[in-house]
């Protein structure tokens, strides 16, 4: 029996679908695509590094015990986040008896072609994807029309805007479009504190020349938030002289801020004025209606039912950029998986209530997400700061997981902000924990008093 990759993939999620809940099987499998195949792995695209994560720890030994079934042998399955550099080229060897030949999938979407260069573009940030509305358009109108006639319109493109607000999408976006209609062309992308770093480097290694080459024989050079050059002075002059390199080679150069050029406190005369010798457009933070668009693109595009309520109350609900929205989506999603809920309106409120209420409210009195860690700390008997240390030993690791699962359920903070109160940990890690602490009290009757016992301590603060 020959399977690609495809069918195989298919074939497994036959096989789990039945035991799992349809809107978990639809959030977390429905975007997934199987790219390649080989005797020992499946490799498996998935819509991002949080989608992989979560997949590999929640359904990963799932997955592979029905991927034993089907092929008859052991089998390893990894997820790739979509937008991951070009996928490695896994030898396609005979899995005999069982499957016979085996095939990588020849889908041209996603096997990049070899001769596609890869200059650190997120292959998801494309125009299409980019929802257009009266805060963006001009910026997006400026993007597209770089991306279609580069070097001939605005040089450089100057976008800037608060965070979160698409600017790094848009500017990912023009790559990405030259590139599909010219892999020939030679694009650069860097956040201005790469470039610095790499400079930097250059300079230690007495490698300057070959630093600058590089960036002198682009096409198209995307330089990420520029006002992270103040005050670099030897990072802005190598700039100053990159850009008019290129400049007079009529080539594109296209550039993002958090603020218009003149405002960038530090930044040398001659930049500013180079930097506004082309198109400034800013990008506002999203208006209802945008944001109501965003969030029915972004549902669609993850094949997720959101219904109209639940789009409104996001809507109103996160207004200060469009990152925000997106988190909100991942945060339902994840609350749904996580306690097997379908969503609706009224997980939806109960799943953001944290954020909106501290929002109104300027935070629950009482109860802190350092008096949560105190109390843990105590508990356990350790010092709270170790809670935030590096250090993963099982002393550490279970009170940090119960610290991080108290502060989400008396808080409600987003799993990023919980990551960050313990010395920067993943929102992925987070959410490992908080599964892990709702798994325990259920089989270790101590454990769940003592969970119980500091709850009920500090809901008292109150
Ligand atoms: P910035 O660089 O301005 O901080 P990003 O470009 O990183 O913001 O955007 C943050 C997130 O929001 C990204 O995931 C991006 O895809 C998404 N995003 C921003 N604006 C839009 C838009 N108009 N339509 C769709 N997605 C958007
Ligand atoms: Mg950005």
């Amino acid at each position: 029996m020959e399977l690609t990759a495809t069918e195989l993939w298919s074939r497994i999620l036959q096989m789990v679908q039945a035991g799992l809940p349809e809107q978990a099987f639809r959030t977390w499998f429905a975007g997934t695509t199987a790219v390649a195949l080989s005797n020992r792995e499946l490799l498996v695209e998935v819509s991002n590094d949080f989608h992989a994560e979560w997949i590999e720890d929640r359904y990963g030994t799932l997955l592979e015990k029905a991927a034993a079934r089907v092929v008859g042998r052991p089998l390893s399955i990894s997820f790739l986040p979509g937008e991951s550099p070009p996928l490695p080229q896994l030898p396609t060897v005979d899995l005999t008896d069982s499957l016979g030949p085996l095939q990588t999938t020849a889908d041209p979407r996603l096997s990049p072609s070899p001769t596609r260069p890869n200059p650190g573009l997120n292959r998801r940030y494309t125009f299409e994807r980019f929802v257009v509305g009266g805060d963006n358009q001009l910026a997006a109108a400026a993007a597209s029309a770089v991306a279609k006639k580069p070097a001939l319109l605005y040089n450089p493109l100057f976008l800037y805007g608060g965070v979160g607000l698409g600017k790094t999408h848009l500017m990912h976006a023009i790559g990405n479009a030259i590139l599909d209609s010219d892999p020939s062309k030679k694009v650069a992308y860097a956040p201005s504190e790469q470039f610095m770093n790499e400079l930097v480097t250059a300079i230690q290694e007495g490698t300057t020349a070959a630093f600058r080459h590089r960036y002198r024989r682009m096409d198209l050079l995307l330089i990420d938030d520029v006002h992270f050059l103040k005050g670099k002075e030897a990072t802005q002059e190598e700039f100053f002289h990159t850009f008019n390199a290129l400049y007079d080679a009529h080539k594109q150069i296209v550039l993002t801020s958090d603020r218009p050029p003149k405002e960038i406190p530090g930044l040398e005369e001659r930049l500013i004025s180079r930097f506004q010798w082309g198109l400034v457009a800013d990008i506002k933070a999203p208006n209802y209606e945008t944001r109501v668009a965003i969030l029915r693109k972004k549902a669609a595009d993850d094949s997720l039912t959101l219904d109209a309520e639940v789009i409104d109350f996001i809507a109103r609900s996160c207004t200060s950029s469009v990152r925000e929205l997106e988190g909100a989506i991942i945060k339902l999603l994840a609350y749904s998986s996580l306690k097997n809920l379908e969503i609706s309106i009224s997980m939806a409120k109960t799943a953001l209530q944290g954020e909106l209420g501290s929002r109104v409210s300027g935070g629950t009195p009482g109860i802190t997400p350092e008096r949560i860690q105190e109390a843990v700390a105590k508990g356990w008997g350790i010092q709270s700061a170790a809670l935030s240390s590096k250090r993963r030993t099982k002393d550490l690791t279970v009170p940090r997981q119960v610290a991080m699962y108290l502060i989400r359920e008396l808080l409600n903070l987003p799993l990023v902000q919980i990551g960050n109160l313990f010395g920067g940990r993943d929102h992925s890690t987070v959410i490992h924990s908080i599964r892990k602490v709702e798994e325990t009290v259920v089989v270790d009757p101590s454990f769940e008093r003592k969970v119980q016992a500091l709850k009920d301590e500090l809901s008292r603060l109150v």
